[in-house]
């Protein structure tokens, strides 16, 4: 089930995105294949980068004493 809508890579346009990278005059979205193609360029530009399918590491819960 997805918690978020879908968003195609903006250099191939099928894949589902991986990042979402953030610049100053807007945001582009990259699926894993071209956001490492075009990691380099994007790392001078991009002043932040999502990781758009990072898993949320659980937090363990501290049990409560009762
Ligand atoms: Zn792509």
């Amino acid at each position: 089930m997805r918690d978020r809508a879908y968003i195609p890579c903006d250099a191939c346009g099928s894949a589902d995105s991986m990042y979402l990278v953030k610049l100053v005059d807007g945001e582009l979205a990259f699926c894993g294949h071209h956001y490492n193609k075009n990691k380099a360029g994007l790392d001078k530009v991009a002043y932040e980068v999502i990781e758009l399918n990072k898993v949320e590491e659980e937090v363990p819960q501290l049990e409560t004493a009762e």
